[in-house]
């Protein structure tokens, strides 16, 4: 027999009412993959592990509020009332919120953009994609995933050497102001943003999703006290999210020389995507983090159907071993869309994180 997996494990059942009934993808209307039966099978296959599970509890919003525009949680709380008060589910189908028209610098050219009253036209201004959509229990799943990444969080500064946050949706592509890829707030942010809150000091993100983390990059590239660094496929190779995320993105003022970025080729397996975690802890450690977050994405995996690097399941419980040694690390899921492997890979990571704190 072997011995249980002595991570704790934070989850919400509010985190399955989010279903966003697909993604408009170029245009068309697809089935998706962030489908609540990820976390799921991720809850089975780790209480299948033995590890303990923590129910998330209820934390107020004020560090919700040092991450995100408070205008961002209100538009997300109240948006699905606002849709279907309007009309657009019974009257015109669209049973689900998508925004046809966005403020862009091109928009705007230089003029002043204002805050449209119609939820229609607002709800460009709050969500950056067509692929993000909000339906009737959104809300309190995204809510409740922040609540999971607090809670996990709180044991962590309470002297956990490890939690992990069974988040859904994921974060970590959320800005301060706007929310798109599949995420609506930054779980991993809010997380980072407690430890510091709670007297961590410095607090190092290592962001190991298939894709850039545009959204933790943006929230903390002007801060000192914030690393963010993350390995992801190349974003100039045709992948989300395209605009951000390439290697001489370092930081700004403060913040700078506090974000490093590896992006990699498609294709890359197990030596190249670990190379790039190994220089990106190396880094991590010179800014001498008091806690660690990690966005755990599961999708640079080989069997993945959004992405296309090649990690197996050894090589993220070495990418586990090699980030939870820094420092007391909260784990957050991100990504990861393949439903028959998302339960071993997710117990690969965690023992890995495991392994490094126990010796
Ligand atoms: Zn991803």
């Amino acid at each position: 027999m072997t011995a249980s997996l002595p991570v704790p494990v934070v989850w919400s059942q509010d985190c399955l009412r989010h279903d966003p009934g697909g993604e408009v993808w170029l245009g068309v209307k697809d089935a998706g993959t962030e489908v609540p039966e990820r976390a799921l099978v991720i809850r089975d296959a780790l209480a299948a592990a033995g590890a303990p599970e923590v129910p998330a509890a209820a934390h107020g919003d004020e560090v919700l509020q040092a991450v995100h525009d408070p205008a961002l949680l209100g538009h997300l709380a109240g948006v699905w009332a606002e849709w279907e008060q309007a009309g657009f589910p019974a009257e015109w189908g669209r049973d689900r919120v998508v925004p046809y028209v966005f403020p862009t610098e091109g928009m705007l050219g230089g003029l002043p953009g204002r805050l449209p009253p119609a939820v229609h036209g607002r709800a460009g201004r709050f969500c950056y994609d067509t692929m993000t959509l909000v339906g009737p229990g959104s809300w309190a799943a995204i809510r409740g995933a922040a609540d999971v990444a607090l809670t996990a969080a709180d044991l962590v500064s309470a002297g956990a050497q490890l939690a992990y946050a069974l988040c859904r949706p994921p974060g970590h592509h959320v800005t301060g102001s706007a929310y798109g890829g599949s995420c609506y707030l930054n779980n991993a942010a809010i997380a980072a943003q407690a430890l510091v809150a709670a007297g961590a000091g410095r607090v190092a993100v290592l962001d190991i999703d298939a894709h850039h983390g545009n959204g933790t990059q943006s929230i903390f590239y002007s801060r000192g006290d914030v690393f963010y660094g993350s390995v992801h496929v190349d974003p100039g190779a045709g992948w989300f999210p395209h605009y951000v995320g390439y290697a001489d993105e370092r930081g700004a003022g403060p913040g700078e020389g506090a974000n490093l970025n590896l992006p990699l080729p498609p294709g890359t397996g197990d030596e190249g995507w670990l190379t790039a975690i190994r220089d990106l802890c190396a880094a991590a450690a010179a800014h001498r983090p008091g806690a660690v977050v990690i966005s755990l994405g599961l999708d640079a995996a080989e069997a993945d159907p959004e992405s296309p690097l090649r990690v197996t399941e050894a090589g993220y419980r070495e990418a586990g071993r090699l980030t939870a040694a820094l420092a007391p690390t909260v784990l957050v899921q991100e990504g990861g869309y393949h439903l028959p492997t998302l339960g071993p890979l997710v117990i690969a990571a965690l023992t890995g994180a495991a392994e490094a704190v126990t010796g």
